[in-house]
């Protein structure tokens, strides 16, 4: 800006430029030869994005690359562990002793969604119908009339394990969540609350329309009931040989159904289901093949239940951490002492790597402008989550947060410090305050989304970029 045309213009316009901070869109940053190298990525995780919707097939997709890349489960040099399917983590030995710490990248790869109930099947008035029980944060009109598929796993007794996809093929049937039509609507949904307008009781899946024939039964005579869902099971029962019965050992979910896509006229956004936390997650996978002399022992975990505040033995506030760096404690001749446990953790260094929210021009009231992420204008550090006076929160301390900026400055990564929302409008929490409880330092750091825990999530390819380089820089330093 320049301040007056003559005596010391020039030097205030300097000042303005040394001492003024201002954060940058990373397109009007980046020459030709990383633009595409971006475009590449975006295409890679659209892709992935498109063919990973549960926590399950997210650990499967890694897995298989790992095995490809000659990883070998529980070994030390270049290993990998699965936990419960629903859990990653992989890890590879660095040049420095592991009492100089760690670097971890720690993501979730559950997201919110719908789960059958454990008696979903039911039929009324010539419909059949699946209840639903939904899972995580979601806004319960979210998921009204649109095409949803299912996706997961059903485990018989004897341990025979199903995997069922419905919805994402070519040629393959949807399924959805019917909405009431405005004519009939005025009362029972226009003059509730938004929160109370669709009950998760009314969340239930439209399954089948189809009477089973008479003629197929042994007798012909006797009247059956319930003939769609019995049309229904007899499907079930021809593709995947399950029964009724089954899908109490079914871990059943429903999700968007069809690709993720990219969004508006220049391309800018990635459209798509699960991108809190799976963009994470996949550049931090992306990031830690690409470093393969790592300094420092790297680590990259793969978290499930995030989203229902990390409960239960696949999630952050498990065990299964401590199990891993015991592992690489032992193989590296390291007594696994509580002491040199501590010892260890204390001079590792992680990033809880989650998305926050961008700024919605149409929500400005909810954002503070000066402190918020902004779309397209790098990977953003959100020093501190939590709600109110920061309850819950896990606070970067600074000296680390230093460490990390100065060494995204030198290799040309755009970053933006950030926080999520006005004070006192809500918050939010991540999985950092499990593993900062170690003792090591650890911050959020992540992709802005907007739409998001909405079935049509959307980040920047920008962004994207600039997430991938930076978790390429920390995994190397
Ligand atoms: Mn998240
Ligand atoms: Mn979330």
């Amino acid at each position: 800006m320049r301040f007056c045309k003559e005596g010391g213009g020039e030097m205030i316009e300097k000042l303005g430029k040394n001492l003024i901070y201002k954060s940058e869109h990373v397109f009007e940053k980046l020459v030709d030869e990383e633009k595409k190298e971006l475009e590449k990525l975006a295409q890679e995780y659209l892709k992935f994005l498109s063919e990973v919707k549960t926590e399950r097939e997210c650990v499967e997709f890694f897995t298989s690359i790992l095995k490809n890349q000659n990883f070998n489960e529980k070994q030390l040099e270049k290993g990998f562990l699965v936990y419960k399917n629903k859990f990653l983590a992989c890890w590879r030995i660095g040049e420095k002793p592991l009492t100089e710490g760690l670097r971890i990248i720690v993501s979730h790869i559950d997201a919110p969604r719908l789960d059958l109930k454990l008696h979903p099947l039911f039929e009324d008035t010539n419909l059949a119908f699946l209840k639903t029980h939904y899972y995580g944060g979601i806004k319960k009109y979210h998921w009204v009339a649109k095409p949803l598929a299912l996706h997961g796993t059903v485990v018989k007794k004897g341990g025979e394990v199903i995997k069922i996809v419905i919805g994402e093929k070519e040629g393959e049937p949807v399924f959805t969540v019917c909405d009431l039509l405005p004519h009939l609507a005025k009362k029972i949904q226009g003059e509730k609350k938004l929160t109370e307008a669709i009950t998760g009781e009314k969340l239930n899946l439209l399954f089948g329309g189809i009477p089973i024939k008479n003629a197929s039964l042994e007798n012909e005579n006797k009247e059956i009931k319930e003939k769609i869902k019995l049309n229904v099971l007899k499907i079930l029962n021809e593709t995947y040989g399950l029964k009724e019965e089954d899908f109490v050992l079914g871990e059943l979910y429903i999700v968007p159904a069809g690709p993720a896509k990219e969004v508006g006229i220049d391309k800018a956004f990635i459209g798509g289901y699960g991108q809190d936390d799976r963009i994470c997650a996949f550049v931090s996978f992306k990031a830690f093949l690409e470093v393969e002399d790592p300094k420092h022992t790297t680590l990259v975990l793969f978290m499930d239940r995030e989203e229902i505040g990390s409960e239960g033995n696949t999630s952050a506030k498990s065990r299964i951490f401590e199990k891993i760096v015991y592992f690489i404690m032992k193989g590296l001749k390291i007594s696994p002492t509580p002491d040199n446990f501590f010892e260890v953790m204390s001079k590792t260094k992680a990033i809880s790597a989650d998305v926050t929210a961008g700024i919605d021009p149409n929500y400005i009231e909810v954002h503070d402008k000066l402190n918020d992420a902004k779309m397209g204008c790098g990977v953003a550090v959100s020093r501190y989550t939590g709600h109110g006076g920061k309850y819950m929160a896990n606070e970067a301390h600074v000296e680390f947060l230093a460490w990390l900026l100065e060494n995204w400055d030198k290799e040309g990564v755009i970053y933006q410090v950030v926080s999520m929302g006005k004070v006192d409008e809500g918050g939010g929490g991540t999985v950092s305050k499990y593993f900062a409880s170690y003792g090591m330092d650890i911050v959020d750091v992540g992709p802005p989304l907007l739409s998001m825990h909405s079935p049509f999530e959307i980040s920047h390819k920008a962004d994207l970029y600039m997430t991938y380089k930076g978790f390429k820089v920390f995994l190397k330093i």
